[in-house]
């Protein structure tokens, strides 16, 4: 576990840590807040430094009631800044600044006589009200003091008119009211200035939330504070999923509503002394500290919960889900100080801020390895996965240059009648040969594609291809033949998708003579229930395409969508024939199924059929179509044609 900070280094940063905490600000906080932590600071010195022996020297003159008051006073104001610092909100603390303030200035003014102490409170009462809130209200609080001051002044009775003219008052109402604007501008400039800088640099626009630059301030202060004091806190990382849809479906405006109402579901969802910001995007980034005993996976389970509540933008209703990878630190130290990749070798903060770097980059790329296959899951970054986070984030960029260098190509596999052996359907897969990784399989880069948003460029290059090779293929199989096309949910729930798959169509849609497209889908696309996604499939269907269902049995298979979507073939999912055997439950099942798409008028196939003996039984269950090694593996074009006109010759004779 070495530390590649230098001990020297180390001790300056103690120094200096601890020189901070003194004033009562936090080593690794950012230049504005420093500036203002300053700025309250020395205010709060210098009204100690002034009123505390005003307020002394008072009470040894005799007037206790005074001095006691203007003492109390102080305290308040004190407490109010202090308690800024300490992060009460600025409202509450300038609420409890100005009530000191004007409980200062009231005695002053009715008791006091308008004593020199109670003018100066009321000259530092407009900087408060500026410097804390806003210009109007700044200049609203002025005037409404000066109308009470001088409302005050005019009274008759009251002890101020016994203990001064009015001329004086008057020329202390005037210096008052200009001093006051004199102060509260150059405060206000002050302010807003340092205001907007803060905002367009550390807040997100939209949420108001810490955006991926303050996320890191406020990840490195963690590490900063949890390796001070031996403790240890967790990161997450939030990604929602296909709130693209929802932008897509509904406009910008409807999305930027999901997203501003889940950053209040998340900010209302942290731990004591915890923290959240948006890191982009649909990516949210929170972290609490350990001590407050919530274990990482219960609060994932709890952000888990709060976005599967519905959004309810205008009186749309909206289902969403999302990926969360976490860590802890510093478990994770580690990875974090062994690696070459952490760059932190300059100051103190800055090796803070690349291991905060090194954190958020690390959870993101470790979410890569869920998102998009499913939804709703909680990975934990650890140790182990290191190696395969790199790896994966390396074999992402690949993807993205291997659909441009043609290294994404496709194959067939031929889906074959139970009872007479003939090929109905070639099922078309695709194979990604990578120049650095060598061949990848689908099963890991089309989830990282639809993730990417590369999966419309890809099944769009595939599926072109395959219209244009269908003639050569149709011809290889005596003019008969239905082509299975995998569609990826993400592509179903683009508005383009059907104008671009009729357009592909009818482009190659002289070739298609007897020829069938048919769409293989997943049966989590019903269950988003997404309107894109039903109007694409009806449309679909209207088209004369036809509907398979893939992999049935591992999700929800709920018979109810078969009929509602006409879906033409259920594909028994590999697991049940890997386990089929005479008398088991998978023989059971796959019997049931069978027999339930027969009374509804479906046809079956059966997947991953390897051996002889699944192949009879299968049969002998009255499964329609059978696909796998038994009969034919997936094969490149030229291959596959040969193969097919093999075939037709000699149904059979090529079983493997
Ligand atoms: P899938 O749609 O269930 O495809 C069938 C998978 O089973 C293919 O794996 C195929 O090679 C494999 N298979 C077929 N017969 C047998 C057998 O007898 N034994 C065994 N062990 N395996 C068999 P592949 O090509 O690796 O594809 C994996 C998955 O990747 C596919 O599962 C599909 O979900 C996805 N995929 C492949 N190509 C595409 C594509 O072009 N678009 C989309 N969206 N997804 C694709
Ligand atoms: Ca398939
Ligand atoms: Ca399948």
């Amino acid at each position: 576990m070495a530390d590649p900070r230098k001990p020297a280094e180390k001790k300056r940063m103690r120094f200096t840590a601890r020189l901070l905490r003194y004033a009562g600000i936090a080593p690794t906080a950012p230049l504005y807040e420093r500036g203002r932590a300053l700025v309250l600071y020395i205010m709060g010195i210098l009204s100690l430094a002034v009123f505390a022996p005003v307020g002394i020297s008072v009470i040894a003159a005799g007037s206790y009631l005074d001095g006691t008051v203007l003492l109390l006073a102080i305290a308040f104001l004190w407490l109010s800044l202090v308690l800024l610092r300490g992060g009460v909100g600025m409202r509450r603390a300038a609420m409890l600044a100005a009530a000191s303030i004007s409980v200062a200035m009231m005695y002053a003014i009715f008791f006091g006589g308008y004593r020199g102490f109670g003018t100066l409170y009321l000259f530092l009462s407009p900087i408060i009200f500026f410097y804390l809130l806003d210009f109007r209200q700044g200049i609203g609080f002025s005037a409404l003091f000066s109308l009470f001051i001088a409302a005050a002044m005019m009274l008759p009775g009251l002890p101020v008119r016994q203990n001064a003219d009015a001329e004086y008052l008057l020329r202390i109402l005037i210096l008052y009211i200009l001093l006051s604007s004199l102060t509260g501008a150059v405060v206000y400039v002050f302010a807003q200035s340092q205001k907007r800088l803060q905002k367009v640099a550390f807040y997100d626009d939209l949420t108001g939330l810490p955006n991926r630059y303050l996320l890191r301030d406020l990840i490195s202060s963690m590490i900063l504070k949890t390796d001070r004091e031996g403790a240890s806190f967790a990161v997450f990382f939030v990604s929602i999923s296909r709130l693209r849809n929802i932008n897509d479906n509904y406009g910008y405006e409807t999305g930027d509503e999901v997203i501003r109402e889940f950053a209040l579901r998340l900010e209302h969802s942290l731990p004591a002394g915890g923290f959240c910001g948006r890191f982009g995007g649909t990516d949210f980034i929170a972290g609490y500290p350990l001590r407050t005993r919530i274990p990482p996976e219960r609060y994932a389970e709890e952000i888990h919960g709060r976005i599967l509540k519905p959004f309810e933008p205008g009186d749309l209703h909206i289902r969403l889900s999302a990926n969360i990878s976490f860590l802890e630190y510093p478990a994770v130290r580690r990875n974090l100080f062994g690696s070459d990749e952490n760059g932190g070798s300059g100051s103190a903060e800055g090796s803070n801020w690349a291991d905060a770097e090194w954190i958020m980059k690390n959870l993101e790329v470790a979410l890569d390895s869920v998102n998009g296959s499913s939804s709703g899951q909680t990975v934990r970054y650890d140790e182990g996965g290191h190696r395969d986070v790199r790896k994966r984030y390396l074999l992402t960029e690949a993807l993205r240059s291997a659909l441009g260098r043609g290294e994404i190509d496709l194959h067939y596999q031929p889906i074959i009648s139970a009872g007479d052996l003939s090929v109905t359907k070639l099922e078309v897969l695709a194979r990604w040969n990578s120049y650095s990784f060598g061949s990848v399989s689908p099963t890991v880069f089309i989830p990282m594609a639809e993730e990417q948003g590369l999966i419309r460029e890809i099944s769009e290059q595939l599926f072109a291809r395959a219209m244009g090779q269908l003639p050569r293929l149709l011809e290889a199989n005596a003019g008969d033949l239905v082509l299975s096309l995998n569609l990826s949910p993400v592509t179903l729930h683009s508005r383009s998708f059907i104008p671009l798959f009729r357009e592909l169509i009818e482009l190659h849609g002289g070739g298609l003579g007897n020829a069938r497209i048919e769409l293989e889908i997943t049966e989590s696309l019903f269950i988003q229930n997404d309107e894109t996604v039903l109007e694409n499939l009806n449309q679909l269907v209207a088209m004369g395409i036809t509907l398979a269902l893939d992999d049935f049995g591992t999700g929800y298979s709920s018979l109810s969508y078969l009929q509602r979507f006409s879906v033409g073939t259920i594909k028994i999912d590999r697991s049940f024939i890997t386990s089929l055997q005479r008398e088991g439950s998978s023989m059971e099942i796959v019997r049931a199924v069978i027999a339930m798409a027969k009374s509804l008028g479906i046809d079956t196939v059966a997947e991953g059929v390897e051996y002889a003996e699944q192949f009879d039984l299968l049969k002998e269950l009255g499964c329609d179509q059978i696909q796998g090694f038994h009969f034919a593996r997936p094969m490149p074009f030229d291959r596959v044609v040969g193969w097919l006109e093999q075939w037709r010759v000699n149904p059979g004779a090529l079983t493997q």
